[in-house]
């Protein structure tokens, strides 16, 4: 979801770009450089992630599902705080996946992981 050529960037030229990150106030999972009138990921980059155009991209599956980095570890880190409709939610509003498709990521994740409301209160 992000660009990768000199004239995708070029497109976006004029447009109104902003920095903002994803998360918790006190956790952000993902931090990205957005074109707000495109509504468009120029680029972003999760913690530990480094910039690196030549890089082999690393495969990330969950439940048989092939995601991004980014959306892996969004779901990690919620899913590991017990918040699962925010990991569906930063999905959605990260990646522009349904909320059908979104919740099927966490789901999978979630009974990959074994984990449940129990230990948390939250919903
Ligand atoms: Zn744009």
């Amino acid at each position: 979801m992000s660009v990768h050529t000199f004239d995708e960037l070029l497109s976006h030229t004029g447009h109104k770009i902003e920095c903002v990150y994803y998360g918790t106030e006190h956790q952000a999972v993902n931090a990205a450089i957005e074109c707000v009138t495109c509504g468009q990921v120029l680029i972003d980059l999760s913690p530990g992630q480094t910039m690196g155009v030549d890089d082999e991209p690393e495969k990330f599956s969950i439940g048989g599902l092939d995601v991004s980095e980014t959306v892996y570890v969004m779901v990690k880190e919620f899913s590991r705080q017990r918040q699962k409709i925010q990991a569906v939610k930063a999905i959605r509003e990260h990646s522009g996946l349904s909320l059908v498709e979104s919740k099927a990521i966490v789901d999978a994740y979630w009974k990959e992981k074994g984990f449940t409301y129990e230990n948390k209160g939250e919903v």
